[in-house]
């Protein structure tokens, strides 16, 4: 495997060979991180980087002598954790392929950060133990894992920052049925939202990481949109000279775990990796506004042409609320509208034709409730 001749396809393809399979599905447990960053650590240095609000360890991984630098953080909301197995995907394929890993630590330094917010991954919480969201926290740093990233910031000195998260279902890339699976955003530095050599450089690895992701994920991927809030650590760091790319993992059909979106965010960051090393000049900034918004015009589930008790004729939305239980998490169908006609897209749609739902109990459904099964046309359906 070459630097400059990286398939992407086989390494799709290939994808188990350095999969750290003990990590998957929405939850991942303290424990087994931890034997994963110690099985690491025999290849690669581990820092303890300090502590969270709730004293618990936040580790870094240092990698590389090269001199461009690029400072990774996942997990900064603690219950987004699909960027978190991407990351710890990179470092096993670090460990793993070493032809390509030297050309890569010739050229780049790494800082990476696997989970910035213990304490929220714990309780698989967005906010950290003091219920700040730390993705409004960029500029005040009131919170002990703002101060770190900062700390580790300014000491390190990045020339790229990636900024990981996941997104939640209900994102559509642009104004059409395609799910926004993964997104990107290259963050404004100023209120005026304007490009400079910063802004254009972190365009363009977007926009050069959509054109390869395009061959797999056709049509779902995403750009969020650039209004400037200096409380997002992307918008501080854009703002600070730092060229900054925002990662949001998102939604792949019938991929609740998140397990296909984890190998496009893979994919997507050796991209962008490649072409920090290959010191790629090219300027995208069209192609990076062709990628189409994000929009919300996603459902998890929705019933279509329902009777209801008044006979007409609705449709129901049920989004799933993710629930921590005995270190997994259960997907808790809610519904969230009773309307006419809603114009929206879902991952699954059912379609009642104009029948009532058989429900296991009797009465009326509204706003709110939990539907986890019905009968229709015969048909049962599990939600
Ligand atoms: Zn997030």
């Amino acid at each position: 495997m070459k630097l400059d001749t990286l398939n992407f396809s086989q390494l799709l393809e290939n994808y188990s060979h350095f999969k750290v399979s003990s990590l998957r599905g929405r939850y991942l447990k303290e424990e087994d991180l931890i034997k994963e960053f110690k099985a690491l650590s025999h290849k690669f240095k581990i820092k303890n980087e300090g502590y969270s609000e709730e004293d618990r360890i936040i580790s870094s991984f240092h990698l590389g002598h090269g001199s461009r630098k690029i400072l990774i953080w996942s997990q900064m909301h603690g219950n987004e954790t699909t960027t978190t197995k991407a990351v710890m995907d990179l470092l096993n394929f670090f460990s793993l392929y070493k032809d390509i890993t030297d050309s890569i630590f010739d050229l780049c330094s790494f800082v990476i950060i696997p989970v910035l917010n213990p304490d929220g991954a714990l309780r698989y919480t967005r906010a950290n133990a003091n219920l700040v969201d730390l993705n409004r926290d960029a500029s005040s740093r009131t919170q002990l894992e703002s101060q770190l990233l900062h700390r580790v910031y300014t000491e390190f000195q990045p020339d790229f920052c990636l900024n990981m998260h996941d997104q939640r279902t209900i994102f559509s890339a642009g104004n059409n049925s395609f799910p926004a699976s993964v997104s990107f955003l290259s963050p404004s530095f100023n209120e005026e939202r304007e490009l400079n050599i910063n802004r254009k450089k972190s365009m363009s690895l977007i926009a050069s990481a959509n054109l390869m992701l395009q061959k797999f994920i056709p049509n779902q991927i995403g750009r969020y949109n650039d209004s400037f809030n200096l409380k997002y650590i992307g918008d501080f760091f854009q703002a600070k000279g730092t060229p900054t790319v925002l990662f949001e993992a998102g939604h792949c059909p019938r991929d609740y775990g998140r397990e296909d979106t984890r190998k496009y965010i893979f994919l997507a960051l050796l991209k962008m990796v490649q072409d920090i090393c290959l010191d790629v000049k090219e300027e995208l900034i069209e192609a990076y506004f062709e990628i189409p918004e994000n929009k919300k015009f996603f459902n998890d589930v929705i019933v279509r042409n329902v009777k209801s008790e008044d006979s007409t004729i609705k449709d129901i939305v049920i989004q799933y609320k993710e629930v921590l239980e005995n270190d997994r998490i259960i997907f808790v169908p809610f519904i969230e509208k009773i309307e006419k006609n809603i114009p929206s897209f879902a991952h699954r749609e059912i379609n009642a034709d104009e029948q009532s739902l058989i429900l296991e109990k009797h009465g009326s459904l509204k706003v709110g409730d939990v539907l986890s099964s019905f009968k229709v046309n015969n048909n049962v359906f599990v939600i």
